[in-house]
Parts: C-alpha cells; structure tokens; sequence
C-alpha cells in the first residue's frame, strides 16, 4: 500500500490541574498528532497516532517534533508502507522515539482499516478482548485536596491509585495518610520518578503499611543511574519494583533482569519508539520473568487506546496505567474504548476505531 499523505499538528489539550510528578509539571499536552493516509484499491484510508512527549522524561518535545516529522513526511511520502517495514523505514529516517512511536500508529491504523482489521489482529493478538481495568493517577500535592479527589475517584468507579511522590518523602507520608483515611478500601502503586534514596523509599513502604494501605508496586523509586539502590529497593521492599525510566530500550530491559533491580517494567508506546518495539519490549520481558505494567505519558484516548491494543496482542499485563485521558479538560478524539468507571473496553472495528471529535 503507498503513503500519500504524512502530515503533523500540534495536540495541546488542556488538564484539569497541573499534573505535577517528581521531575516535571504539566498544564497541557505537548503532543503531536500524527495523520497517515494509505492508498489501497483506490481508496484513501487515514489513521492517526499521538506523540506524546513529556519533557524532561522524553528528550523531544512539541516543537522539534514538529520539524522532524514534517522531515520524515518528505522522505516517507509517496514509499509503499507495510505493517513489518515501516519500524525500519521509521529507523532509517532516524528520528527520536516518540515522533517514531506517532508516525508508526499511524501508519499502523491506516493499514489495518485497509485490512478490515483490528491494529490488535495486524500485531499478531490470538484474543478479542483482555481484562483492562486502569488505575488513576494522583498527582503531587496537598493532601486534603487529594483525599478529595480520591474519594470523587472512588465514586466513578476507580478503586486503585497511581500516587506520585518522590519529592518530600514527609509530604509524601502524609499524603498517603489521608488516602488511608479517605480511601481505606482503596488500593495503591507509587511513583516516584527517579525521586527517592533507597532509604527514604523503604521508609515511605514502611509508613504506608503502618497507615493500612495494600501498596500493589512501587514504580522507578530511585535514579535510573542508582543500579544499587534501585537493587535494594526490589530486594528488601517486600512489593514488586517496577523500572519506567530505567527501562527505554531492549537492552536496558535485559539490564534490569541482570542487575535484578526491578521485578517489572512499565511499557510506553514513545520510550520504546513504537508499537511494535513495545510489543517485542513485552514478549522478552515475560520471557525473562519480569511482570508488565502499561503506561504512557500525558495522553489523550487516541494514545492510551494504540497502547490498549498492545496490551491485547500481549494478551495481558500485571497492571493496567491508562488513564490520563480522564485527567483531561477535553477529549480530543471518540472511540478507541468505552470507558465503565475504571474498566476500557475496546471498541471492535477496523484499526484504532479512533476519530477527531
Ligand atoms: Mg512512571
């Protein structure tokens, strides 16, 4: 099938508050939408993939993205585009992970409506459907007004929170506290973002076993550079250790394993550069014994449901972050999947089954 058409806008879309974590602090997406459009029989078919960047935790951000990937329009525009070449295409181009991770779903999404296929069904999934039940992330931030959004939270549905900490480690604990009290049913997995020593992260597991909460797993306690804390942290911790920033590529997966510094790794569409890197990311990780969690960065329906279906193709993971779009003022895009509190279904068609609003 040709590509005819390669084109990128900016995707800014409001939050409804400032998404503050340990390393940065957001107001807005800083995206870019990718459109793709394939020519197949004589018909046009047009898909969409979001690069999502989240400076400093990506490299890229919105403006370079858009320079680089109108560079790579001029190059790809007119080629013939398959499902299996177009991550070597992307690759000789040579831009960064997430332009390419925006370009290939796009791509991918064309062709698979030129299938007739679900994406999940072209990556190689066996299933329809699999379990997806997200959690919801609080950021960093007072805690009264937290244990009010989690109480909110819990009435839509929501029964897990992804809690950013890695700041103030005493900020943090009180944080935690009032989850306990707001939210005592309520289940949590910590993120510190590269935040926290060895020390003041089993002194904050300690504090939040003390206040009663069931901690699912800590995410990226200590410095991606910290192999020996991040080492600790995963021996001693008594919950799983999942590596995001210390996991961006297939050689830092097998990194992980060696080192044994964590018991898991977070997947997201623009560390690994594309689905397909992702998915090959997933199916060596389970190989090598290390759970799975699926996350992305600051991004809309059109991001979180391309993720949704690498989940599928894996036919599963640990534990399901997809959620951001619910931290949004506006949604951008329909379809993908439909939300019931904090289960996504996906929505059964051709590719993403996405569309602008
Ligand atoms: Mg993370």
């Amino acid at each position: 099938m040709q590509l005819i058409e390669l084109s990128a806008s900016p995707l800014s879309v409001p939050l409804r508050e400032p998404f503050v974590i340990a390393t940065a602090t957001m107001t807005h997406t800083r995206a870019v939408l990718v459109r793709a459009v394939v020519l197949h029989e004589g018909v046009r078919y047009t898909g969409f993939g979001e690069a999502a960047a989240l400076p400093p935790v990506t490299a890229e951000d919105q403006p370079d993205m858009l320079v680089s990937i109108a560079g790579a329009s001029a190059a790809l525009q007119g080629s013939q585009v398959s499902a299996q070449g177009i991550a070597n295409a992307l690759a000789d181009v040579g831009l960064g992970p997430v332009a390419s991770a925006g370009i290939e779903c796009a791509v991918l999404d064309a062709l698979s409506r030129a299938r007739g296929l679900p994406l999940h069904r072209m990556l190689g999934s066996s299933v329809d459907t699999c379990p997806l039940v997200t959690d919801i992330t609080l950021p960093i931030g007072d805690p009264a007004h937290l244990a009010e959004l989690a109480r909110g939270y819990e009435k839509a549905g929501f029964s897990v929170f992804k809690v950013k900490v890695g700041k103030h480690r005493a900020d943090d604990a009180r944080v935690l506290s009032a989850l306990a009290r707001a939210v005592p049913r309520a289940h949590v997995r910590l993120d510190a973002n590269e935040g926290y020593t060895a020390d003041d992260a089993l002194r904050l597991l300690d504090e939040a076993r003390s206040f009663g909460l069931v901690v699912e797993c800590f995410e990226q306690p200590c410095a991606r550079t910290r192999i020996d804390e991040l080492a600790r942290v995963t021996a001693e911790g008594g919950v799983p250790v999942v590596a995001d920033e210390s996991c961006r590529s297939l050689a830092e997966l097998e990194a992980v394993a060696l080192n044994r510094s964590a018991h898991a790794v977070n997947l997201k569409l623009v560390k690994f550069g594309g689905l397909g890197a992702t998915l090959a990311v997933g199916r060596r990780a389970k190989e090598l014994g290390l759970g799975l969690m699926a996350g992305a960065m600051v991004e809309t329906r059109l991001g979180l449901t391309a993720m949704a279906h690498v989940v599928t193709a894996l036919g599963g993971v640990d534990w399901v972050d997809l959620d951001t779009a619910f931290l949004l003022d506006d949604d951008a895009f329909v379809g993908g999947y439909e939300a019931r509190g904090a289960e996504l279904r996906l929505v059964s068609g051709p590719g993403l089954t996405v569309a602008l609003a």
